[in-house]
């Protein structure tokens, strides 16, 4: 239950990718993690643990073994979730009410936005005496609402009804003239004249909980894919040293495609291997023959199968909560599973004892894709697409099942001690290190 609750902390405490980045960081200090400057030359020892972030959006962590680099095991998720953001001028008067302006980010189910208390939180930049300093910022209090509109304007309503975000979903937050800049300034403790400039999000106050006959199911906001995220760090701080670098990374902007300079499609994970490479005295091939020899698991959740709609998932490749792990195929390689890395892992969670799941869409859906093969292009290893099962994707409020973020710890530290040994292409062996 220490898994369970620890998981809940994280998702309330995490109302956006950078919260979520601050509160992986603190996880990682707290194990002995040292940050690193990417605009510093890099010293570190054997048998240490770094961490570095990229716009406080995403974080990049990693521990070296005692003797020299051999390749890297690569845990990959991401911190953003579908939400609204604030444009860059937000205040908006509208008949007596103070209402924000604001615009998707992300591919969310909008009609789970309405009715429910949100706030806002984000990053704004400051003007200090020392120069220009980003700070996270939360109110974290009940603040806004999306109000839907009466059945007796909107006669169709469940009948299907197309809602168009710059009208239908701009959230009232007081009285004409409130100012919500103004009480981000006063959370920050600063005069609101010193904010420069921000990047603020609307966050659904939901608090995360149990619930079912037995508390056998999680809802909260963003388990899509803070789950992977939390379970990922947890992993790494509880696995036993290797012989090889054991790689956390939490990516921002999987949502609008990866496309960042700190998203899974940028330069990050790729220099941030590199370094590690050349700062443990890599020279010559060595850092391409570690890249050869690596492996990755790209961790985003899955599809569970909806009770009410059966007939939307493939009848033999369905996937349920609380069934364990899920390894995600699909043959066009919007998943990066192949045979190969689906050998590597299952039987890496086969010998620890995790249930593992598979999943393919229906070959009539096309389902979504995720960041494994975007990483891929920049540094290029055997991957294995993964996640938990979950209902309500995207939902301002999401679904997944209580058991199995145990399973997806207890996965992806069995994956970081497993020493997996590519001979050559064609040839891998498994082994554990400091397994009695
Ligand atoms: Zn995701």
């Amino acid at each position: 239950m220490d898994r369970v609750q620890g998981l809940l902390d994280f998702l309330k405490n995490s109302p956006t990718a950078f919260h979520a980045v601050e509160n992986l960081r603190t996880m990682l200090e707290g194990a002995g993690y040292a940050p690193l400057n990417e605009g510093e030359s890099w010293r570190v020892e054997p048998g240490r643990g770094y961490y570095v972030t990229r716009n406080r959006s995403s974080i990049i962590a990693f521990r070296l073994p005692e003797g020299s680099v051999d390749h890297f095991q690569i845990v990959a998720s991401h911190s953003d979730s579908p939400c609204f953001k604030l444009k860059p001028t937000a205040e908006h008067d509208a008949n007596g009410y103070a209402v924000l302006n604001v615009e998707k980010y992300g591919g969310m189910i909008m009609s789970s936005w309405f009715d429910r208390p949100l706030s806002i939180a984000g990053r704004a930049i400051v003007e200090t005496g020392d120069g220009l300093e980003t700070r996270l910022v939360y109110l974290d209090r009940d603040l806004a609402m999306i109000p839907s509109m009466p059945i007796h304007f909107n006669r169709d309503v469940n009948d299907g009804v197309k809602l168009n975000p710059q009208v239908d979903m701009l959230p009232v937050y007081g009285a004409e003239g409130a100012d919500y800049l103004k009480m981000v300034a006063e959370t920050l403790g600063i005069p609101k004249e010193s904010i420069v400039g921000f990047d603020l999000f609307l966050v659904n106050r939901d608090a995360p909980r149990l619930w079912g006959a037995e508390g056998e199911f999680i809802a909260s906001p963003r388990l899509d894919d803070l789950e992977c995220a939390y379970a990922s760090a947890k992993a790494l701080i509880g696995a036993k040293p290797t012989g090889h670098v054991d790689v956390l990374c939490v990516f921002d902007n999987e949502e609008v495609g990866s496309g960042t300079k700190q998203g899974a499609d940028s330069t990050f994970l790729a220099e941030v291997l590199r370094r590690v490479a050349v700062a443990t005295g890599a020279g010559g091939q060595a850092f391409e023959a570690a890249l050869a020899r690596s492996m990755m698991l790209s961790a985003d959740n899955a599809h569970a199968v909806h009770p009410n709609h059966p007939e939307k998932y493939d009848a033999d490749n369905r996937v349920r909560m609380n069934g364990g792990v899920v390894v995600k195929f699909n043959a066009n390689q919007k998943y990066t599973s192949d045979g190969v890395s689906q050998a590597v892992f299952e039987a890496i969670c086969r010998e620890s004892g995790v249930p593992v799941q598979r999943f393919a869409n229906r070959s009539d859906i096309p389902g979504g894709s995720t960041l494994g093969n975007i990483a891929n292009a920049h540094v290029s290893m055997i991957t294995v697409d993964i996640g938990l099962a979950q209902l309500a994707m995207h939902s301002a409020n999401e679904c997944a099942g209580t058991r199995d973020i145990s399973a997806m710890i207890d996965a992806m530290r069995a994956f970081h001690e497993a020493e997996i040994d590519i001979v050559r292409d064609g040839l891998i062996r498994l082994g554990r290190r400091n397994s009695n």
